[in-house]
């Protein structure tokens, strides 16, 4: 790719006549779009009858909009199976956890783990890659669509076999797979692998270590599918490969992007919940650490289908979405869609187009984009998003364990954000990194709502402990061993051995009326709880009244340079928010976090690396303005203009760059 800011939109040509092409191609030039993302629903165009592959289109499209200094990522079509796959051959579809087998006529029907799948996928992609891979135009490459948006874990017959050699592979032997799930319970016990069920229909749960590793297969399978089509098109393409993935889907994304080229997502977060939508940057940005990731897919203005939608974007607001990704690492940014479908079930969908060819509601922010994109691309170009100083681990492998064992409807999605917005609202510039990412660079490292820590994240932890850094542990976190059972050595494993606490049992906390105090605030506990001894050379928090008054909810442990906190509950509540505040604000200061700012809530500051220099996007996200403290004399790159240190205020969504020297 070369070094530019994308601002594109996906296209769908095959749905349209060629009139209808020639004035959406005089209309993107219009806008400014300088990419459309093509084809992921198109098999059966490319391939309409077995065998009988029909590339031409694309090409011919792919090359005119290229004359047209419109370029290409390329999809391969393999959501939409066509109906010479699916007609006659239920064997080959999709089968949910109540056993329904999925027919024709939506996406994501088939069985991804069949053969004859997999066969056809890579034939189609192997045909397609061919003919369109070395084409000028195409300048990157997307595998299928939003794996595992609609459809979770397959509990088909193809499935069962796979589970099956899935296990053996793991565990080796029926007896070591016996013994790690403990199947004396509940008569469970299995002779074979063949004999392990699918975690299908039944009268209450299954067995978590059955219900979380079937997870872990299916994320592996779909893992292994992506890096098969992956192959296939590196053998006819030089064109960097993502996959447009997003944290709610059934997938492992650490897993999915080791082995693509760039990371992308999809979001269509509300205006009014812009923290679930900064969390996707500042969490994509570190699955291709130090690449540019995309906005593959937002709405110009609201998402829909015939049985929902959302509400549509304020004016202003779509600008400071793409500001903020742009700052945070994006290297391009992208709608769905560009021109309204007539057909299907996503009719009413928000777009830049109408069906019948006028700018829509969202039209007039979509040129405020580019115009943005205009103005800030240099300063992007000549800068990288700066180290953060403060990670938080987010874990997909976590989200599986969680949808085991939810407790009381946990949502991860929804405990990761909520955690994740109280640092976005302390100002703290901050990374959300996966499992196996390096902690080089970090001050505080923060793991909450992981219930299995793996050994390596544990070791390699306590190393960044020992050379200064403060890790944060919790709450919900390390209870649960790699085969989701309890541990029996201590509460929390090898975790508690490191952590200096001293876990004196483990419980439900909600509604028992326990209050916890620290840092000179006392608040409502919840959640499932650690309870740890007190000792007076480790205690920060102290359970004041419930059922363990006088007890440990945080300690602090001293080990090597640094220390490893132990947040054994979580603090709920405006006095819980302000708790977790305060134990935040604490350690950061402790730990020198610099990269930080007092900007007002509902306001954001991104900061950003240049020779010599700094640049602070401020972007006002909420609509109702801000204010930020400058440190010192600053220059206002979009008037080039001298700023004073002091108070800088933003108007509604508005954004301002502000260059700072360091020499
Ligand atoms: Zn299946």
């Amino acid at each position: 790719m070369s070094r530019k800011l994308y601002h594109g939109a996906a296209y769908y040509p095959e749905l349209w006549n060629e009139g209808v092409i020639e004035e959406d191609i005089q209309q993107m030039k219009e806008v400014g779009i300088n990419v459309v993302r093509m084809g992921e629903f198109a098999w059966s165009n490319t391939e309409p009858e077995k065998d009988k592959f029909d590339i031409e289109f694309f090409t011919s499209i792919i090359n005119r909009l290229y004359e047209h200094g419109i370029e290409t990522v390329m999809c391969t079509p393999t959501p939409t199976p066509p109906r010479w796959f699916s007609y006659g051959h239920p064997e080959r579809m999709y089968v949910d956890h109540e056993g329904k087998v999925m027919d024709h006529g939506s996406r994501q029907h088939a069985c991804t783990n069949h053969p004859y799948f997999r066969e056809r996928a890579a034939l189609v992609t192997e045909n397609l890659a061919r003919a369109v891979g070395s084409l000028p135009g195409v300048i990157g490459w997307q595998i299928d669509n939003e794996f595992k948006c609609h459809v979770s874990e397959c509990m088909c017959h193809t499935c069962k076999e796979q589970w099956h050699d899935w296990l053996k592979n793991r565990y080796e032997t029926i007896e070591n797979l016996n013994e790690a799930w403990g199947t004396k319970i509940w008569s469970e016990y299995y002779h074979s692998f063949e004999e392990v069920p699918q975690p299908g229909p039944a009268p209450f749960l299954h067995n978590s270590s059955l219900s979380t590793m079937y997870q872990l297969f299916s994320m592996e399978k779909i893992a292994e599918f992506s890096d098969e089509q992956a192959e296939i098109i590196r053998g006819y393409s030089k064109a960097p490969i993502t996959h447009n993935s997003s944290i709610a889907f059934s997938v492992d994304n650490e897993r999915l992007f080791k082995h693509l080229d760039f990371a992308s997502f999809d979001t269509y977060a509300a205006y009014d919940n812009f923290p679930a939508y900064l969390i996707n940057s500042d969490l994509w940005r570190n699955f291709k650490k130090g690449k540019g990731f995309w906005v593959m897919e937002t709405s110009p203005s609201y998402a829909a289908s015939l049985e929902s939608h959302g509400t549509p974007h304020p004016n202003g607001y779509l600008k400071v979405e793409a500001a903020a990704a742009y700052a945070l690492g994006a290297e391009g940014f992208c709608y769905w869609l560009w021109r309204q479908q007539r057909a299907g079930c996503e009719q009413p969908h928000g777009s830049v187009l109408s069906a019948w060819g006028k700018p829509t509601v969202g039209y007039q922010n979509v040129l405020e984009v580019e115009q943005l994109r205009k103005d800030i691309e240099p300063v992007i170009l000549a800068t990288t998003p700066s180290q953060a100083q403060l990670a938080i681990t987010y874990s997909d492998r976590s989200k599986a364990f969680l949808k085991t064992e939810p407790h009381r409807n946990l949502s991860h999605r929804s405990l990761v954000t909520d955690f994740y917005e109280r640092i976005l609202t302390m100002g703290i510039h901050r990374d959300l990194i996966p499992e196996e990412a390096s902690l080089d660079g970090y001050k505080v490292l923060m793991t909450p709502f992981i219930h299995y820590l793996s050994s390596e994240y544990i070791k390699r932890a306590e190393q960044f402990v020992k050379e200064g850094g403060t890790w944060i542990v919790g709450p919900l976190t390390g209870g649960r061993t790699e085969e989701h059972t309890v541990h029996t050595d201590f509460a929390l494993g090898e975790l508690e051995r490191i952590s200096g606490a001293d876990v004196l049992f483990t419980y439900p906390m909600d509604d028992t009326g326990s209050i916890g105090r620290a840092f000179d605030v006392s608040a409502p506990l919840g959640m499932w709880s650690s309870v740890f001894e007190h000792n007076q050379d480790t205690v920060v928090g102290t359970i004041e009244e419930g059922l363990s008054a006088g007890k440990a909810f945080i300690t602090e442990h001293a080990l090597g340079a640094g220390k490893i906190v132990m947040l054994g509950s979580l603090p709920l509540g405006d006095a819980g928010d302000q708790l977790i505040q305060r134990l935040v604000d604490h350690y950061c200061v402790g730990a020198n976090v610099s990269l930080r700012t007092d900007v007002t809530k509902g306001t954001i500051v991104a900061p950003r690396q240049g020779d010599g220099y700094s640049i602070w996007f401020v972007i006002n996200m909420d609509g109702n303005g801000g204010s930020v403290t400058l440190p010192k004399e600053g220059l206002d790159m979009q008037t080039n203009t001298k700023v004073n240190p002091g108070t800088l205020k933003l108007e509604k969504f508005e954004y301002r760059v502000i260059q700072f020297n360091e020499k």
